[in-house]
């Protein structure tokens, strides 16, 4: 693995906002508290943020139900509110340089990924559902009798989104935009890990123009601000993104209240190459597929399934290119893998690597920590691999691939479907039906045909099984946030 060079060539931002946005006010938390947000290049304190708790989900709940119902959000015009998200997303790209260094500085995740991949994917998600805001309609139906009866689709109300940290500017724009489109008012809380990004969105949305009380903002932790969001009788509907065990308690804490929910949760995504693919696009696109961000994607081609007639091939190829990785300061241009976000993960990582080699697997490259500071952690890879294995079953979020050989069609389906996850796929060969019956045949949300991570505001994503529930983006993200009204009409 190479080394990226030392020197920053691009000086970390100025910090801002670190308080709750409430009811269109900056303000801190009602108990005083904060706690800190950390670099993990560094691991030192970037700042103190307010700490929000049921307190002050209270007072933000309170905001977004009078944004809701009276003021001039509920009476704006459908165009109007696309023309406000079309506003928000011109000043995230004016902003552009400034949100992807803050991005980077709270997450660790290099500044070229910032700029070229979350920073673009977020003013295109904005843009893409301010174009939805006007065309949300419902049907004429054809009903027996003398009556006319039409369907109206009307904002589910107030939503609560609870996002994780691995791509923190991102998941904001994935939440706000179908809510924000669909008439809903917000009370987001964002990760502990990652709360800075979201809080300058918040000081745009407020340049941009959008009424107090649409977006609320309160940073805090899980069990405390998170579940108090779940549980106030004043939701509608909780979006969540992260772990599925934090999405059975969340089912469990709303079943009081029967709010609406949906759920992005975690994966163990199966990587099919076959011996017909174009090696040298699916090395490219396989240590894109677990390596970006760190490993830290839901959707991370962990379970790498290996056709045995080009498994050495292949593998060589694959070695090349994860130990040409560049791992280091992720404000360098050339960084291709910043660290793991906290502690808490590095732990959980290097503690998965010690598993993989007790159980007998071969460490073909990696393994290890870089450096003395910061959670760097080499790209690691491992051989022989068995199904049963935990480095094969369970959810890693970090840079450790496992390999898996195989033989035939049938078999590759059936073991890339043992799993209780079924959140992405992908499949490499030059076979078009081959490629089109896995397709159909694997159980997940999404399925890559020789390609990897590919995202787009427009195509749905989402998982089967216990990746979650609900669809975001496209069209269908914007059902989440919407309730169906039926008005029927006496003609006589
Ligand atoms: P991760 O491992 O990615 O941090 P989590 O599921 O723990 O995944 O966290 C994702 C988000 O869920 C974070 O914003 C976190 O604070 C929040 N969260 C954690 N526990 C709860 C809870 N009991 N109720 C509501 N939100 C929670």
């Amino acid at each position: 693995m190479a080394s990226a060079a030392k020197s920053p060539a691009i000086a970390p931002p100025k910090v801002g906002q670190t308080r709750l946005l409430i009811d269109g006010k900056w303000c801190a938390a009602r108990s005083g508290k904060t706690f800190g947000t950390y670099n993990p290049a560094t691991e030192m304190k970037i700042a103190d943020v307010a700490e929000g708790d049921a307190a002050d989900i209270d007072l933000a709940v309170k905001a977004a139900r009078r944004a809701f119902e009276s003021g001039p959000w509920p009476k704006m015009d459908a165009r109007d509110r696309g023309r406000l998200l079309n506003r928000l997303a011109d000043l995230v790209e004016q902003n552009l340089e400034q949100l992807a260094a803050l991005e980077t500085l709270d997450n660790g995740k290099p500044i070229r990924d910032s700029r070229a991949a979350d920073l673009p994917l977020v003013i295109d998600c904005l843009r893409y559902y301010a174009g939805w805001a006007d065309k949300i309609g419902g049907q004429t139906i054809p009903v027996r009798g003398n009556y006319f009866c039409y369907t109206r689709r009307e904002p589910v109300g107030v939503a609560g989104q609870i996002i994780p940290w691995n791509f923190p500017l991102l998941m904001v724009a994935w939440k706000w935009g179908p809510a924000l489109a669909a008439g809903c008012t917000i009370v987001m809380k964002p990760a502990e890990q990652t709360p800075l990004t979201c809080l300058r969105l918040g000081e745009l949305a407020l340049e941009a123009g959008f009424p107090k009380g649409v977006i609320n903002i309160v940073p805090g932790y899980g069990p405390t601000a998170g579940a108090a969001l779940v549980k106030h009788p004043q939701v509608d509907k909780i979006a969540f993104t992260g772990e599925y065990k934090t999405a059975q308690i969340i089912m469990t804490d709303a079943a009081q209240t029967l709010k609406r929910l949906t759920f992005e949760l975690g994966g163990k995504s199966p990587n099919v190459i076959f011996a017909d693919a174009d090696l040298d696009a699916a090395a490219v696109g396989t240590e894109f597929g677990l390596f970006f961000n760190q490993g830290q994607c839901c959707c991370a081609g962990s379970r790498v399934f290996v056709e045995e007639k080009i498994h050495d091939k292949f593998v060589e190829k694959l070695l090349k290119r994860a130990k040409a990785r560049k791992v280091g300061d992720p404000f360098h241009p050339d960084t291709t893998q910043g660290p793991q976000v906290d502690q808490a993960q590095f732990d959980k990582i290097l503690g998965y690597i010690e598993k993989g080699v007790e159980s007998g697997a071969a460490c073909l490259t990696g393994g290890k920590r870089v450096g003395k500071k910061g959670f760097f952690i080499e790209p690691t890879i491992f051989g022989g691999v068995t199904d049963d294995m935990p480095i094969a079953t369970d959810e890693i979020f970090g840079p450790v691939l496992s390999l898996l050989p195989f033989k035939s069609v049938d078999e590759v389906v059936e073991r890339a479907n043992r799993t209780s996850y079924g959140l992405a796929a992908a499949v490499w060969t030059r076979d078009v039906g081959k490629a089109h019956r896995i397709a159909n045949s694997v159980r997940a949300g999404t399925v890559w045909i020789n390609c990897y991570d590919v995202f787009d505001a427009g195509a749905p994503f989402g998982g089967f099984k216990m990746s979650g529930i609900g669809r975001e983006l496209g069209e269908a993200g914007l059902a989440n946030y919407t309730e169906s009204k039926t008005v029927t009409m006496s003609l006589d």
